[in-house]
């Protein structure tokens, strides 16, 4: 292959040194030191971290952060040579990429053809997402030093080696930068088709949220499309429809989607359309929250509602204002359940822990005076897996329960 996966060129690689002993948090496989545990300036990009003048690991640096260190791999694995980190690095890359592949190696199927294939920390990769939707693949940074270090030209060349189906590679940046993305290997089309459990979508990833749409929730559409036979299914904060095409497939009577991106209504319109379903569909653009309120006024119920919001915590000290707005909404959201009907509930931050996402549920039957039976409690997919050091990043909830 002609490109590396990753950039290695730095003459010299800095050093940036521990100011706390966090040692084992690493040692037992946490990814992360964040900035207080530094006093010097180290520049972004790659760094040698030393700890007591040992060198323990090397990794990412981005100056001006709170998450200021992300781990590549500890000197103590096998296959380090600290005389060459750039070769290292690239053997650590190669092994990653290999590993993440073969997590994979049986996923697609004739259902399924869209999964993600690099989760970032979870796969050893700091910062990398690299998501397959039928033959493009797309790939995603959440920090500017992955931007430089990974190489895409390098990371394309190896997708399309292992995964010969792929014909488009495309590298998709924030919505709000001036560049929305990149072709890498051959040219993104206005409208990706690809398969989910059966279920088709169409994306246009160009202008989509995330990478082109919200893998992660795969197993709970499943789930609802499961529940959904003979019933009225309401899908607040619905994006492009999936769920609300699984419960049209799992034979509701009628779906409901409501969200606010005018975009996000229209294509789940065309995914009904793509997928030649013909259940009563009302596709509703409008602010949830204020739109739960005028049905609670109208007494209108659903045999089956679920309320899968945006991240009300983007970080720690939000915490408090988020479990207040999960709550309230979940509330609301349950007085338009028929009584014994279903209520599904969904949580994307991560500061909200499994234990505190049950409890806010807990408070949102409660303030309702309503009584719940938890069905089903899943969360992300394999193709999303985590460190078990960080449970921060167990971060997708979704529960399903009766309302009694
Ligand atoms: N359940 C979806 C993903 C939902 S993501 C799926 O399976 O694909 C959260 C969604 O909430 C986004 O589409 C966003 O546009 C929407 N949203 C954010 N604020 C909103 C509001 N005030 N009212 C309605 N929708 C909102």
């Amino acid at each position: 292959m002609s490109h590396p996966l990753v950039n290695v060129e730095e003459v010299k690689i800095p050093d940036i040194t521990l100011i706390r002993d966090v040692n084992k948090h690493l040692l037992r496989g946490h990814r992360w030191i964040f900035a207080d545990c530094f006093n010097d300036n180290t520049p972004t990009g790659l760094a040698v971290l030393k700890s007591r003048k040992e060198s323990l690991a090397v990794g990412l640096v981005q100056a001006d952060t709170q998450l200021r260190f992300r781990l590549l791999f500890l000197c103590e694995e096998p296959y380090v040579r600290m005389n060459d980190i750039p070769a290292t690095i690239l053997k650590w890359a190669d092994i990653q990429f290999t590993r993440a592949l073969q997590l994979r190696a049986n996923f697609r199927t004739e259902e399924t053809n869209s999964f993600r294939l690099i989760s970032g920390e979870g796969d050893g990769m700091p910062g990398l997402i690299v998501d397959i939707y039928n033959d493009t693949a797309v790939i995603k940074h959440d920090h500017p030093v992955c931007e430089r270090f990974y190489n895409h030209a390098g990371l394309a060349e190896r997708i399309q080696c292992d995964l010969p189906y792929i014909k488009n590679v495309y590298y998709k940046r924030r919505n709000d930068d001036e560049v929305k993305g990149v072709d890498i290997v051959g040219t993104l089309p206005a409208e990706v088709l690809f398969k989910e459990n059966g279920s088709f979508f169409a994306s246009n990833i160009r202008d989509a949220a995330k990478t082109g749409f919200f893998l992660d929730q795969r197993d709970n559409r499943k789930l609802i499309g499961q529940f959904s036979k003979n019933k009225t299914v309401l899908n607040l904060f619905s994006y492009t429809g999936g769920f609300s095409i699984f419960a049209a497939h799992g034979g509701a009577t009628e779906v409901t989607s409501v969200d606010i991106a005018k975009a996000a209504i229209e294509a789940s319109t065309r995914n009904f359309e793509v997928n030649n379903l013909h259940t009563k569909h009302n596709a509703i653009a409008a602010d949830a929250f204020a739109w739960i309120d005028e049905q609670i006024k109208l007494k209108n119920k659903w045999d089956l509602v679920i309320t899968d919001p945006p991240s009300f915590a983007p970080n720690q000290k939000a915490v408090e204002t988020a479990t207040a707005a999960y709550t309230k909404v979940f509330a609301s959201s349950l007085k338009l359940v028929k009584g014994n009907g279903l209520f599904a509930a969904s949580s994307c931050s991560s500061h909200i822990s499994t234990d505190m996402f049950l409890d806010i549920c807990r408070e949102a039957f409660s303030k309702t005076r309503k009584k719940g039976t938890l069905v089903y409690m899943g969360g992300q997919p394999f193709d999303h897996p985590y460190p078990l050091a960080m449970d921060e990043l167990r971060y997708l909830k979704f529960a399903l329960f009766r309302v009694d």
